[in-house]
């Protein structure tokens, strides 16, 4: 007797929806990939419970109008014997989540891995240029490679329609590496062509910008997630490591938005991410924790780490440059510190080399985000005419790759163990005075 056919599904939208069957959804990451994922289940009639996400910042929030609860929400969950599917949204830090999930009392059909249906997650820098200069940013290092541009809002349509071709499952994008997004005049449209495709949006900004209606044209817009990078609420904090900034437009701006999102009613989840320095994480943390309260923005905090790689990788080698040395007399974590912490999660895999493929404004496609130098690190000068196929082969034999892991450089990149970096940061103490200088060390 020949055994029944079982339709294999090869699409993976269709095996993700099937996988999912008629059970609710917790989505475990409150940021940009558990917010795409939640805007393609809203579009597929799948039903949202809930977000997790392990970062306190988050706890009882809303984003795109879905609860966010801390992990042991899921113990609560299945003590009521609730039937539920936790969906795993995240691009980076997945193996140290899925450690963290054992004590939930889920089995392994409770869970779904998004990156598995989702193989490739994009970010395209739209702007090939900043109007600062950080010194842990490739924009910052004097004499980079780094041609400067905007990608015309034509290519990026192109750019879509390649997408939507290589990947059959894309449910957001982040516009932003390197480059600052508001330098694109066309932004705004940029978004709304996103949205016609179905794709969430998410956009990094140092908000020190006087553009007042384009902020305006992009909240109107509606993106899903800005996150704001900010160093301190006083000038000479912030000055030290957002060169050429300014906080008080910075803040200025942060009052514009919240009242551009509430006149727009947009939904937009804004995340302040403040790098902590040993010169901003006293004083200066507080009273933009209390900013952020008020406007009911999160305020998310991150160890300083040095980028870009190349930095690194000259410190480990034993020839830091000038500027990783100054920078570091201000690190709550050193690098050596950093990498330490992390290597309890070194892996022989990259996540930035197995499901990321950024794009630059001129379409040359580099390793990963995290390299600055162009000689050697182009995989592609051209994505339109690249295949997924010719990029994932040319990334396998980047050199830079060997070296970068031998280091444990991509867990240190993505900041794994934050517990340990948490407590070496607390250590160190403050040397934050508060002062409102606005003088530039820099
Ligand atoms: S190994 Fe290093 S250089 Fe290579 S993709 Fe990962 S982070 Fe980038």
């Amino acid at each position: 007797m020949s055994s029944p056919k079982v339709a294999v599904q090869t699409d993976p939208r269709a095996r993700l929806i099937s996988d999912i069957g008629d059970r609710e959804v917790v989505i475990w990451g409150a940021r940009m990939t558990g917010i795409g994922f939640a805007r393609f289940a809203k579009a597929q009639g799948i039903r949202t419970r809930a977000f997790i996400d392990s970062d306190p910042a988050l706890r009882g929030k809303t984003v795109s109008g879905i609860r966010i609860y801390p992990p042991d929400y899921l113990a609560e969950l299945v003590a009521t014997g609730t039937r539920f599917v936790v969906v795993l949204a995240v691009s980076i830090k997945e193996d140290e989540i899925i450690s963290s999930l054992t004590g939930y009392g889920l089995s392994a059909d409770d869970l779904i891995v998004y990156s598995k249906y989702c193989k490739v997650f994009y970010t395209i820098d739209v702007v090939g240029s900043c109007n600062l200069k950080c010194p842990s940013c490739v924009h910052g290092t004097p004499d980079n490679s780094m041609p400067t541009g905007l990608m015309s809002l034509d290519t990026f349509k192109k750019v879509i329609d390649k997408i939507k071709t290589d990947a059959p499952l894309v449910t957001h994008v982040g516009l932003y590496n390197w480059g600052e997004p508001f330098l694109h005049p066309e932004l705004h449209h940029i978004v709304d062509h996103l949205h016609r495709n179905d794709i969430a949006v998410a956009i990094s900004s140092n908000l020190s910008f006087r553009f007042a209606d384009r902020l305006d044209r992009v909240i109107k817009a509606n993106p899903e997630y800005l996150k704001v990078s900010v160093s301190g609420y006083f000038s000479k904090a912030y000055n030290n490591t957002h060169t050429g900034g300014d906080v008080n437009l910075v803040k200025s701006n942060m009052y514009r938005l919240r009242y551009l999102i509430d006149r727009y009613s947009a939904d937009t989840l804004v995340d302040v991410n403040y790098h902590l320095y040993k010169d901003n994480n006293g004083i200066n943390l507080t009273k933009m924790r209390e900013l952020c309260t008020e406007l009911g923005f999160v305020l998310s905090t991150v160890n300083a780490l040095v980028m870009p790689l190349e930095k690194v990788l000259k410190h480990c080698e034993g020839r830091p440059d000038p500027d990783t040395v100054r920078l570091s007399e201000n690190l709550l974590v050193s690098i050596d510190e950093g990498i330490s912490a992390a290597s309890m999660f070194k892996s022989s895999r990259c996540s930035f080399m197995d499901n990321q493929v950024n794009i630059n404004f001129d379409l040359t496609v580099p390793i990963c985000c995290t390299v600055a130098e162009r000689q050697g690190n182009i995989v592609e000068e051209n994505f339109l005419a690249s295949t997924p196929r010719s990029i994932e082969e040319k990334k396998a034999q980047a050199s830079i790759c060997m070296k970068c892991m031998a280091y444990g450089l991509p867990e240190y990149n993505m900041g794994y163990n934050r517990a340990a970096w948490d407590e070496i940061a607390s250590s160190k103490g403050s040397c934050d005075s508060g002062s409102t200088g606005g003088s530039q060390t820099t």
